[in-house]
């Protein structure tokens, strides 16, 4: 573990050219750092968002074998959906999500499985499994250091017939088959990779599945059919409920919580136009779903650096435990208010 950690940091060294990284301050927002042999792509971000595409890789490193057993399906233009999801937030905020990629074939390496199953014991894979992993938690702890709140997703693309969005919360179609009243009550919110959002326990927990601002009604209202949403609070199989990466980066992942997108292709991710459509889509939806739901304005990257500009003070507020999140101060909200609003 500590070796691998090491190498990494080498790596990042060597890959941005400069030697001024110290150890709290790793990263710079907006740099691209890579793992070893440029297997995982790690964009540094500010804003209080990270966004992973585990199965968009392309590469096929003659030095990873092929593994034998698991799910090989390649998500085609996750990569890229990703990186146009970055952009748009980009331009809109001035600020960046932090962004995690798997540049390789999934035939060669899972990043959305336990390792044994997604490296097959290869040692180079095991290595990019664990960068992988390691960029989402060091993006963890900068959210959580910098913002105390915040959302991950974890992007793929699926093959079903029904051309919509399924939104992963480790419900199963059977679980949201279920009343909003049943799904309210335990094990089901604790159960869900939005555990977070839901103990805070502002709205009832299935408002967050399928309410009106949940995101499936929000990404519905821009053109993008979802299941679950307040039409399709009752999905049928087959749905993707969310895997490796909605559990731990999710669930578990408290004060964030988190979700799974599996993405159609046609008019999401099949060219750039669908892709910056569906970026933009997702950006009014994330800065809805943020004030509503998680507390802080998507932006509050960006605040943090208003509200302390010229002061010399720095106003970061302390990470906090699951029910007990970091209050906002005044002038942070106020600043933050400014910077995104939703448009739609
Ligand atoms: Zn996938």
């Amino acid at each position: 573990m500590h070796h691998a950690r090491l190498r990494v940091l080498i790596g990042v060294v060597l890959a941005s050219g400069t030697s001024a990284i110290g150890a709290a301050e790793e990263y710079q927002p907006g740099k691209v750092y890579f793992g070893r042999n440029r297997y995982i792509e790690y964009l540094a971000g500010d804003l209080p968002f990270i966004l992973s595409a585990p199965h968009g890789g392309r590469e096929r490193p003659a030095e990873l074998p092929d593994r034998e057993r698991g799910t090989f399906a390649f998500d085609t233009n996750t990569q890229e959906l990703a990186r146009a999801v970055a952009d748009e937030l980009h331009t809109r905020t001035g600020h960046w999500p932090h962004v995690i990629i798997c540049r390789v074939h999934r035939r060669k390496l899972d990043c959305n499985r336990e390792i044994g199953e997604g490296a097959a014991g290869n040692p180079f894979a095991e290595e990019a499994w664990r960068e992988f992993q390691g960029f989402i938690d060091s993006a963890h702890a900068g959210v959580v250091r910098q913002q105390g709140r915040g959302l991950y997703i974890d992007l793929h693309g699926h093959g079903h017939a029904e051309q919509r969005l399924e939104l992963g919360y480790l419900h199963s179609a059977d679980q949201l088959g279920l009343s909003d009243a049943e799904l309210n009550k335990p094990p089901y919110p604790a159960d869900s990779s939005l555990q977070a959002i839901a103990a805070r326990n502002v709205v009832p927990y299935a408002e967050l599945l399928r309410g009106e601002k949940s995101i499936g009604a929000l990404m519905e209202k821009h053109g993008f059919a979802c299941a679950p949403s307040p039409s399709n609070p009752h999905p049928k199989a087959p749905f993707f409920r969310g895997g490796y990466n909605a559990a731990r980066h999710g669930r578990d992942a408290a004060p964030l919580a988190g979700l799974q997108i599996e993405t159609n292709s046609r008019g999401v991710r099949d060219n750039a136009e669908s892709r910056k459509k569906f970026a933009a889509a997702l950006a009014d939806t994330l800065a809805t779903f943020f004030a509503a739901h998680i507390g802080i304005p998507l932006a509050a990257g960006a605040a943090v650096e208003a509200a302390t500009a010229g002061t010399g003070a720095v106003a970061l507020p302390p990470a906090r435990g699951n029910n007990s999140p970091a209050p906002l101060s005044r002038p942070r909200r106020r600043a933050n208010r400014k910077l995104l609003r939703p448009t739609s």
